[in-house]
């Protein structure tokens, strides 16, 4: 008896004293899937959170988080920019997972392997259907063949000629022609045939890791509506969520996609509400909001920004774009001097191709789309730029400083909870591995996001990007990656998030 309570004293004394290899002491840690709201410590072990505890813990590295909120790191749906360039915004962000939803990414085995133990953040994307339709299509056989030689032959880019202030090599200029070649498509609809190749394309995709759909169908606006209706009928097949930025803009190409998805059966995500539906977004969020109690799979997400950004050589400024928005030349800013646009400067931007930043929406849209209880938060961060939108840059601190903080527009619970347990859930499905992140509990994966309440603020604006200021550390599947709000150096903890099918 004596040697058993002896040994037990053993192992007791050992437990306490075997330190975790990361502590946070003392922070405010917050579970938005559990809603723990408690000053406790967490123990981490390798990539994994081992405890969460009252009790005083020890660690080969203490954090200290007193006056801080611990909370899970912060998953963006929506985050175009995909190079360390544009990740280096998204850490200082809070954001721990970035993913290409919306338009997908193009050969994603080849870039999901370029990316391996080099992403500054975890990494993942759906699979393209604009790109995937375009290369079905008889008429883009060459151009799809020299795009393929292309992709075969060159490395795949981790960094864009911006980022990387070269100047376009000449490889990249005939890779930018490739892709001019292929958009004439995108006023045409597909043949049976095409479309049928346009599935098998997509369910190879989800062999290779793709999470998803992504069919931004609004910058192919010839595609029609029985095409789309057959991806939708995939979707339901694959077991896959459609990621729509829908046809045109206000509520008829919102209905298509909510139409097409619910007869299909299908699971489909809105990107960004606000940009779409405008003056609309109560109808939007109401009817998201309606279908998700009547047992649909819908949701959406929202900016936190009154302006909207895209390629001016996009479709989206054929004939008939000041109509629609409401908007003139003069609302118009060219993402790389700045400037407002007017007539001359419109066309001859328009003829080189180039972003734009488009001032089109009213501050109380945002207000209702953040607010909203079923709305996600999701950047639409658009690739690196000096003068780049700003929601490329401060997204989340804007959410929890402009409007949790200063304008009380929601609560910090809430407003974490769209940040990481709900775009969790809606990746879940297809990605397991999500059932671990978004969450601060024993077993799931250390991606933890440390802040200040009363200080998180973003600092980017129209007038270029600027990392956002109060995160002060973050944890990438157990590495710190930001200490004291710097960035550490040749640090790479991103891991790609792939689908149940990667084979
Ligand atoms: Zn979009």
């Amino acid at each position: 008896m004596k040697n058993f309570i002896l040994i037990k004293l053993a192992i007791i004394t050992i437990g306490l004293s075997q330190p975790y290899d990361i502590v946070i002491e003392q922070g405010r840690v917050i579970d938005p899937e559990t809603d723990l709201d408690q000053i406790c410590n967490i123990g981490i072990i390798g990539n994994e959170i081992s405890n969460i505890t009252k009790k005083s813990i020890n660690g080969k590295v203490t954090i200290n988080a007193k006056g801080l909120v611990v909370s899970p790191g912060f998953i963006d749906l929506h985050a175009h920019g995909q190079t360390n360039s544009a990740h280096r915004y998204q850490l200082k962000d809070g954001v721990t997972t970035a993913l290409e939803m919306e338009s997908g990414v193009v050969f994603i085995e080849r870039w999901i392997e370029a990316k391996k133990g080099k992403s500054l953040v975890n990494f993942g994307a759906t699979a393209p259907h604009g790109f995937l339709r375009s290369i079905a299509m008889n008429k883009n056989k060459r151009t799809a063949n020299q795009l393929i030689d292309h992709f075969n032959k060159n490395k795949m880019k981790l960094e864009d000629s911006t980022s990387d202030k070269s100047k376009p090599s000449k490889e990249d200029e005939k890779l930018k022609k490739l892709f001019n070649d292929l958009s004439s498509s995108n006023y045409e609809s597909q043949t049976y045939s095409e479309t049928e190749k346009t599935k098998d394309l997509i369910k190879n995709y989800m062999e290779k890791g793709a999470l998803g759909i992504g069919l931004p169908v609004g910058y192919y606006l010839g595609a029609s509506a029985g095409e789309i209706f057959e991806i939708y009928k995939l979707a339901k097949t694959l077991d896959v969520t459609v990621y729509t930025h829908t046809r045109g803009f206000g509520m008829p190409g919102i209905q298509e996609a909510m139409a097409a998805a619910s007869t299909a059966g299908a699971s489909v995500h809105i990107v960004h509400a606000n940009s779409m539906s405008l003056g609309e977004i109560e109808t939007t969020l109401s009817m998201v909001e309606s279908a998700q109690k009547n047992g649909l799979d819908i949701t959406t997400e929202v900016y936190p920004y009154t302006a909207a950004s895209t390629s001016l050589e996009s479709i989206l400024f054929d004939e008939g774009w000041k109509e629609t928005l409401n908007i003139s030349y003069n609302d118009l800013q060219w993402e790389k001097t700045g400037e407002r646009l007017n007539k001359k400067t419109f066309y001859e931007y328009r003829k080189k191709g180039g972003v734009v930043i488009i001032h089109m929406m009213k501050p109380e849209w945002i207000k209702k789309g953040v607010s909203h209880p079923i709305s996600i938060i999701a950047s639409d961060g658009m690739p690196y730029a000096p003068g780049a939108h700003p929601r490329t840059a401060g997204t989340f601190s804007r959410i929890l400083g402009k409007y949790v903080r200063e304008e009380k527009v929601l609560d910090l619970i809430t407003a974490l909870k769209k940040m990481t347990i709900m775009p969790a859930r809606r990746l879940e499905k297809i990605a397991p591995s999500m059932t671990r992140k978004g969450r601060l509990q024993v077993g799931a994966d250390a991606d933890i996001t440390i802040f200040n309440p009363n200080t998180i603020i973003d600092k980017a604006d129209f007038s270029g990007l600027k990392y956002s200021e109060g995160v002060q550390t973050v944890i990438i599947n157990g590495k710190i990656i930001v200490k004291e709000g710097r960035i550490i150096e040749n640090v790479f903890p991103g891991k790609p998030i792939l689908s149940k099918y990667k084979k």
